[in-house]
């Protein structure tokens, strides 16, 4: 019999759980080839979350859970998720139920199917602002023209991975994690799954502005270390303002006997030498760039199929 793990992060989820257990159960019932386990990670949550998972154990052997010392993040959560699964595949989802469980019997069939990893899009948002949704929209632009590892649109962390994308993500030791990112590097058979999302059914987002700003700016340079090359690129329009005014200084110098004024040369000079100095921050940076993908040290590749045999990254 196949065990599928389902992940779930959870921070300060108490007024959520017994609702999503009832509707894991529910769904988990009607799938009785397979056998469960629902993995519950508890990211130091400050209310009941842990009681109830606990008594959620006592009463049900499918449960289990991991306790962190403190909050750690979802993305760290979802990585010991990764850690502790059992299963022949995980499946990802939220403890607020935006993530319907009624689709998981999709995700699965896929799975069977042969695919790796079967990920949830987003048909519609319920219960997001107009401008969280617009902000999102034109982050998903500007992250995929600059790098070329394909972005996955309108997808969260809800998908199911076969075993060997979990061994692949269990090598991607990274501190700073992105998962989106991650998800869409190590490749593998893909396949999308419509949905409707639901809004959060108790209890309040973890998200503000604030959260959301460093989740943009890691997720832009998890997957590209292009702004480091702004530096490179100012310095051009500065070389050539320079060299115009030079030529065009010393062309009147020659033609019309000009005589060249103090300001001038200072101008000369500054353009010069600040453009050298941005080129030159320009080098540093791409040695950092270079710097900074070595030290994720990620493995250089993943393997689909040996001599016709699936790989399973041990
Ligand atoms: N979460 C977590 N650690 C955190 C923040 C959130 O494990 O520090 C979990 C949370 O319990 C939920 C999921 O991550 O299961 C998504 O969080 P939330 O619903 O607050 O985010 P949103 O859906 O608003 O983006
Ligand atoms: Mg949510």
């Amino acid at each position: 019999m196949k065990k599928i793990t389902i992940i779930v992060p959870s921070y300060n989820e108490e007024e959520a759980l017994p609702h999503l257990y009832e509707r894991l159960n529910n769904m988990m019932n009607k799938l009785t080839q397979y056998e469960f386990e629902v993995l519950f990670i508890n990211d130091g949550s400050k209310d009941k979350t842990l009681e109830l998972i606990k008594e959620m154990r006592s009463k049900d052997r499918r449960i289990s859970y991991v306790n962190f010392s403190r909050n750690f993040g979802k993305e760290i959560a979802m990585i010991a998720g990764l850690d502790y699964a059992q299963g022949d595949a995980v499946i990802f989802i939220d403890a607020d139920l935006q993530d319907p469980p009624e689709i998981i019997p999709e995700l699965i069939k896929y799975w069977e199917e042969g695919y790796d990893d079967v990920y949830a899009r987003r048909n519609s948002r319920k219960g997001e602002t107009f401008l969280k949704k617009f902000t999102s929209k034109m982050y998903y632009k500007v992250l995929q023209s600059l790098t070329r590892v394909e972005i996955q649109k309108d997808t969260g962390d809800f998908r199911l991975l076969d075993r060997r994308c979990v061994n692949a993500l269990k090598k991607m030791r990274e501190t700073q994690r992105c998962s989106k990112s991650m998800f869409s590097w190590m490749g593998y058979n893909k396949k999308e799954v419509m949905y409707d999302r639901d809004p959060r059914i108790a209890g309040k987002t973890k998200w503000n502005y604030k959260k959301l700003i460093d989740l943009a700016i890691d997720g832009i340079t998890a997957f590209t270390t292009s702004p480091l090359r702004v530096s490179t690129l100012l310095s051009i329009p500065t070389f050539l303002s320079f060299a115009i005014y030079f030529i065009y200084i010393i062309l009147n110098v020659i033609i019309n006997n000009y005589k060249v004024q103090g300001y001038q040369v200072i101008l000369l000079l500054n353009l010069f030498f600040f453009g050298l100095i941005i080129l030159l921050i320009g080098i540093i940076g791409e040695y950092l760039g270079r710097i900074f993908n070595e030290t994720k040290n990620r493995p250089l590749y993943f393997v689909d199929e040996y001599n016709g045999e699936k790989e399973q990254n041990l």
